[in-house]
């Protein structure tokens, strides 16, 4: 199947409500050509108001609490992200587990609360460097596929992006064959545990740049990428973009 490629910035904690509707309002002129890469933008919550979004661009979430409503102080709904016009939610980030917690059980409820609620999740998954240079990279990530999707019956209108821990925000980019064994480890995992399931995306995510970017779309299984750093600048969230879209629409 050609799955369009989905190019999605993950701006973490940067960016008031102005400058990210700045930033949108610049990408969207600067990428108007665009017909076969989806573009979804994760502002912080309070950038999520006043942001109108059409296809090929959508708007994500960050964060979100799997619970409807309740004294759940400082966290945030589902039904108040939706009506701010979010459809993706970003799920299981690496920062997420190590900063705040975040357990493979807690992965799980919101995966489930993100489907029944008809969003798209982008469920993250990636090893340490530990892991890897012990070998158990892949005993590693079937752990994380099976505990944050456990209960779940189709993953399609899913997005998995792979994300080794150490190549997040490093500046070092896993290599291509790297990347490769890991797409493939995670589609055929995924084969096994979802036979009915084909509609599904599996990103890419680590240290994602302008000089990376055209190289690595190429790897077979690679879906498109989640970025961070590289998506804060205008300059270059756009080159990716545009990198994107016209390598894959010569594919
Ligand atoms: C991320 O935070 O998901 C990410 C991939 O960050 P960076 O592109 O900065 O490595």
């Amino acid at each position: 199947m050609n799955k369009k490629p989905i190019v999605a910035g993950n701006w973490k904690m940067n960016k008031t409500p102005l400058e990210g509707r700045e930033f949108i309002k610049v990408v969207k002129e600067s990428t108007s050509d665009i017909q076969n890469t989806k573009v979804v933008f994760f502002p912080a919550f309070t950038g999520l108001n006043d942001v109108v979004l059409n296809s090929p661009y959508y708007l994500g979430a960050q964060n979100f609490h799997w619970e409807n409503s309740g004294a759940y102080t400082g966290e945030v709904s589902i039904e108040m992200l939706t009506e701010c016009g979010v459809s993706y939610v970003i799920v299981g980030h690496s920062e997420r587990r190590q900063f705040f917690k975040e357990s493979n059980t807690e992965i799980n409820k919101k995966l489930k609360a993100a489907l029944v609620n008809n969003l798209k999740p982008i469920f993250c998954i990636g090893e340490t460097i530990d892991d890897r240079r012990e070998g158990s990279t892949e005993s590693f990530l079937q752990n994380q596929l099976e505990k944050g999707l456990e209960g779940i019956n189709s993953i399609d209108s899913f997005i998995i992006a792979y994300e080794p821990i150490w190549a997040i925000g490093t500046g070092e980019t896993a290599d291509k064959r790297q990347i490769f064994d890991a797409h493939n480890f995670i589609q055929s995992t995924l084969k096994k545990l979802f036979p009915k399931s084909h509609n599904y995306h599996i990103l890419y995510g680590g240290s994602v740049n302008t000089e990376n970017a055209k190289e690595l779309i190429k790897i077979d299984g690679v879906d498109g990428f989640l970025i961070g750093g590289a998506s804060l600048s205008k300059k270059s969230f756009v080159k990716i973009i545009n990198d994107v879209e016209k390598i894959r629409r010569k594919a």
